[in-house]
């Protein structure tokens, strides 16, 4: 009988093993196995602090953003005071895995199929992979970080099954020498509708290779089209194609998160990714950690609402940036005049500031009134089109 079995080994579900396993609990991380997770890798400086990352975990370390408009224009963003790392998930996601188990949890190799509440505690049912047999995990609690699309959510959480997605697809490129058009310290993000109709596509390097993607909710767009489109613009049409492959981003954090029993979801199985930019591997581990934190809280007290801590905990320190990300992206996501209009905004050194502050510490900056004033007045000045769409 363990204390937690964790559905799911990425991000979110290995970080929770490692701290229930830290706090002396009994835990099991059952995970698939196989699939490298389609992702961009780009992770904040405050991911790289607050879960302890080795540097040999980053591929690269970005130095510049460059934000490009539908006319092409473009404006480079220096990163200051550090940068944005790139982690590979393939690397990534087994090094935290192993972590969990150096701090003492089971790892468990099959897909999970159902929980079975048959007996006096629940048990997670699972397809072992070696075997192919079907086995059991007997359980007092169960954290569901099996992603999006998450089985146990849509078993177990109303509204489980129905978080809106963007779809979105990359391609693992081998890197070109660095030129002019690419610079392996430098992430590019396109604002274009021929790529994207609501979201954005991406050049993200990875050391020796590439992440260059797009993503989309609109159904028709050909994705495979718009990455192609995207290579040919940005000059990486003929660098050689390691893998293709996609996958859902979730749009929105679900408003419950357990089932008021003995679950409780993390990471992108609640639906946890900042909007406009598709950021989800910090939020899953903070995800991860407060999922731990509320089974622990559960498990010491016997109160099944102390599982309601995970959101609680998550949405204390997140809930504003999500809400500015949310208008930001119904804003400028919409049209192309818009996009040009956004990243005319990029220009201002107010906005570079204080939106990288907050993706690098996940904070907003609250000590620069004067600051939050002009780009209000900016913001308001381009949403009423009181300036031309390239006016910076
Ligand atoms: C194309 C793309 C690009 C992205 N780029 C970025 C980026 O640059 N930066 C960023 O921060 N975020 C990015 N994201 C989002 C990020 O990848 C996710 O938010 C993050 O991986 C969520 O972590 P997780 O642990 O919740 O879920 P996942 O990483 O999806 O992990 C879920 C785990 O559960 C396992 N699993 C699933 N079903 C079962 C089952 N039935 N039985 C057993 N195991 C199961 C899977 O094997 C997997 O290991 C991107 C996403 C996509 C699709």
């Amino acid at each position: 009988m363990y204390d937690v079995v964790i559905v799911g080994g990425g991000p979110s579900g290995a970080t929770a093993a490692e701290d229930l396993a830290r706090s002396g609990h009994s835990v099991a991380l059952l995970d698939r196995d196989g699939r490298i997770k389609p992702c961009g890798g780009a992770i904040p400086p405050r991911l790289i602090a607050d879960f302890d990352l080795p540097d040999e975990q980053l591929v690269a370390k970005i130095s510049t953003a460059r934000m490009i408009s539908p006319t092409g224009r473009h404006v480079d963003i220096p990163i200051e005071n550090g940068f944005v790392g790139m982690v590979d998930r393939e690397h990534f996601d087994e090094f935290l895995r192993v972590r969990a188990a150096s701090a003492g949890a089971k790892r468990v190799t099959g897909t999970y199929l159902r929980i079975d509440r048959a007996g006096d505690a629940p048990a997670v049912i699972y397809r072992d992979k070696a075997s192919g047999e079907e086995r059991r995990l007997e359980t007092r609690l169960i954290i569901g970080a099996d992603g999006a699309r998450s089985n146990v959510a849509r078993d177990e959480v109303p509204g489980g099954d129905k978080i809106p997605y963007v779809i979105a697809y990359h391609e693992i490129i081998e890197a070109p020498q660095a030129t002019g058009a690419y610079d392996p310290a430098r992430c590019d993000v396109i604002y274009d509708g021929a790529i994207s109709p609501d979201f954005y596509g991406w050049v993200f390097p990875h050391g020796k290779s590439a992440s260059v993607g797009m993503g989309s909710m609109v159904k028709g767009v050909d994705l495979k089209q718009a990455t192609a489109a995207l290579r040919v613009s940005s000059g990486l049409a003929d660098c050689p194609t390691i893998r293709r492959e996609g996958a859902p981003i979730p749009l929105k954090p679900l408003d419950c998160w357990d089932n008021g029993r003995d679950v409780v979801l993390a990471g992108d199985a609640a639906g946890v990714v900042a909007p406009s930019s598709g950021e989800g591997i910090y939020y899953a581990m903070v995800g991860g950690r407060v999922a731990a934190t509320a089974a622990v809280a559960c498990l010491a007290s016997g109160r099944v609402k102390d599982l309601r801590l995970a959101r609680q905990l998550f949405m204390r320190e997140h809930k504003t940036v999500f809400r500015v990300l949310a208008s930001m992206q119904n804003a400028y996501y919409k049209s192309d005049e818009r996009r040009e209009r956004f990243v005319s905004l990029c220009h201002d050194i107010d906005v570079q500031r204080l939106t990288f502050e907050a993706y690098m510490n996940k904070k907003l900056v609250k000590a620069r009134p004067m600051a939050h004033l002009r780009i209000g007045l900016k913001n308001l000045a381009h949403l009423t089109r009181l300036v031309p769409a390239a006016y910076t």
